[in-house]
């Protein structure tokens, strides 16, 4: 695969303050392109960061064929750089692709074009502990028509942007019974757009009564956990590790996946199933919820510190040696190359 390359003449490295890292407000020198036109990727270029050149009649602006990608790499103790769970992320980017009828991006494009991203933008991995480099694969829509069709053009997208490691302050949540982000059947499982700009409004109604999330429930009955805010949710229920099992409304997060990995790894039992709101109230009434967390690439864990079900709030204790915080050391250590790679996550650019 050839990609042709573009440098910037002056990085703008020195210019950045590594102490003060506003979550993606920063990209990086350079960004990845290619084209998709008459069934063929085309034109992969990594060239200096610049604005697009769109046509308003981009079916992408109207119709919300896009689909992104969220995830990592990071600086390890021996100077290289990793990528943390490449395949599990390109999986996931066809699986959502393919939902919004987008054509996949094969293996190699994929692979490569991350690999080479990473390896020019190499000086741009933060080192201090925690911190990473947050990528974001992309694709949209670019055919120019207004009709309503399934475009037949796109653009795949690499842009990047350093992150400092940020311990989130524990959030209060609201129990959605109202409003979904997603339904059975709809686009949910799907990293796409959409399912964020409909997210927004319910999520700004609780932020205006005090709360920092909601924790959605199915679209239908608003009877079972799904998520929270972004971030997939798991619980703590009397020493076991519980998340809501995967369906077409939930995102198959790579940290719920990785957490429940290393948890069973580290012989702390798991159960992915149903929960009902019904039980989680039980269970905070008996106080036999000892954690409740988002899991999610930008912050790894995001604790809960209280649930609010039909204005009746539950407080959840957030302590130093919960099961939470344990996971999340052993997935840096992992990352950081300190602790042993059992399950192969790291693709370690030379
Ligand atoms: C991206 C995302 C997550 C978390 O997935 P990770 O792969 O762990 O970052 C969870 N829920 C939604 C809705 C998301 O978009």
């Amino acid at each position: 695969m050839d990609i042709s390359i573009k440098t910037v003449s002056e990085s703008g490295l020195s210019k950045v303050d590594f102490d003060k890292l506003e979550f993606g407000k920063i990209p990086t020198d350079h960004m990845f392109m290619a084209n998709y036109k008459n069934g063929q990727w085309i034109n992969s270029s990594l060239l200096p960061f610049q604005p697009f050149s769109l046509s308003p009649f981009a079916l992408g602006l109207h119709y919300g064929q896009t689909v992104f990608e969220g995830m990592k790499a990071f600086s390890m103790q021996d100077g290289s750089v990793s990528i943390f769970r490449l395949n599990q992320h390109h999986k996931r980017f066809n699986r959502s692709l393919e939902r919004m009828c987008m054509p996949p991006v094969p293996e190699e494009l994929f692979f490569e074009s991350l690999k080479s991203f990473v390896k020019l933008e190499k000086a741009w991995v933060p080192k201090a502990n925690g911190s990473s480099l947050y990528i974001r694969p992309f694709m949209f829509a670019s055919e120019a028509k207004l009709g309503v069709k399934i475009s037949e053009e796109y653009v795949y997208s690499i842009v990047a942007s350093p992150v400092q490691s940020y311990y989130s302050d524990p959030l209060k949540v609201k129990v959605e019974d109202r409003f979904a982000r997603a339904v059975e059947g709809g686009t949910g499982y799907a990293k796409c757009g959409g399912n964020y700009g409909g997210a927004f409004y319910p999520t700004m109604l609780a932020k205006q009564r005090g709360f920092d999330q909601v924790l959605w429930t199915d679209g239908r009955q608003h009877k079972y956990i799904e998520e929270s805010g972004t971030m997939n949710v798991m619980f703590v229920i009397d020493g076991t590790l519980v998340t809501p099992e995967l369906t077409t409304s939930v995102l198959d997060g790579v940290t719920r996946n990785s957490m429940l990995k290393l948890a069973t790894d580290m012989n702390i039992p798991i159960e992915t199933r149903r929960i009902s709101v019904d039980e989680l109230e039980t269970h905070l009434l008996e106080e036999r919820l000892s954690e409740a967390f988002g899991a999610g690439t930008a912050a790894v864990v995001t604790p809960i510190k209280e649930i609010t079900i039909r204005d009746q709030s539950y407080s959840v204790p957030v302590k130093e040696e919960a099961i939470m915080f344990r996971l999340k050391q052993r997935l840096a250590d992992i990352r950081a190359g300190k602790d042993r790679d059992i399950f192969n996550w790291n693709t370690v650019i030379q």
